[in-house]
């Protein structure tokens, strides 16, 4: 669950206020796409979601955890509650799809029987099961992608951040990142994707927050076009 209680952000160095008395609450389970124009605050409210910044005022509550409140030694604990897919998706280079993945519960100590059974499964959940012992240089853009879910699905996260994951692939592939999202939602991780992709969210509809100069101006579930089309 994330919830944001009239939060501002302000940047010292520019004086820029990037969230101004910004308020949204996500319910556990939901899937909504993040909209809005660059500069309106996108980043800021992911940087926000994963403590890498602090709200100047207002609360900020994510999967249980009240992050203003928050003592640094909490922070990493928190952290493992949300899988976070880059923009440029961060793959190690040297290593292979499978350590890729298990790395993430590498540096956790999770026990071995638990990266074992763990990993071969997210990588079947995103269709890379034939490609473990692959280096990134050696997959598609499509398949980074998907690899970079993997990763970020591996350690369970109540919530998954998507950052602008379609940026990169082609348009038929950013389709189907998405209805891969929307099957991991189904079984009940919540889902926040940022995308620019205004087209492709028309398409699928559903919860649409428009972020503009820091603010939301809309917040309203649409119905997609194959519902439109009905
Ligand atoms: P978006 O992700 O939607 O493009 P950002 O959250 O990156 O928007 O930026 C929101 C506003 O904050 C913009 O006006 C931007 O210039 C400013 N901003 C972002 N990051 C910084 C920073 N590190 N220092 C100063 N200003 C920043």
């Amino acid at each position: 669950m994330v919830e944001l209680k009239n939060v501002c952000v302000t940047y010292e160095s520019t004086g820029v206020e990037a969230l101004s008395d910004f308020s949204l609450k996500v319910e556990d389970g939901e899937f909504a796409f993040v909209i809005g124009r660059s500069g309106a605050g996108k980043s800021t409210l992911i940087k926000l979601l994963l403590k890498e910044l602090d709200a100047n005022r207002g609360e900020v509550y994510v999967n249980g955890y009240d992050l203003v409140k928050m003592k640094k030694h909490k922070v990493p604990e928190f952290r493992r509650t949300i899988g976070v897919v880059f923009q440029d998706y961060r793959l190690i280079d040297t290593m292979t799809v499978y350590e890729n993945i298990a790395f993430v519960l590498r540096v956790i100590d999770a026990p071995m029987k638990q990266i074992k059974k763990r990993v071969p499964y997210v990588m079947s959940l995103v269709g890379l099961q034939d490609k473990a012992d692959c280096y990134p240089s050696e997959l598609s853009g499509g398949e980074q992608q998907r690899c970079a879910l993997a990763r970020a699905l591996v350690n369970d996260p109540a919530l998954l951040i998507a950052d602008e994951p379609t940026g990169n692939v082609d348009p038929e592939l950013a389709y189907e990142l998405v209805e891969l999202l929307k099957g991991i939602n189904d079984c009940g991780t919540t889902v926040l994707m940022v995308t620019h992709a205004h087209e492709m969210v028309r398409h699928f509809g559903g919860r649409i927050i428009n972020i503009s100069e820091g603010e939301v101006v809309f917040d309203e579930v649409i119905g997609g076009a194959e519902i439109e089309a009905q």
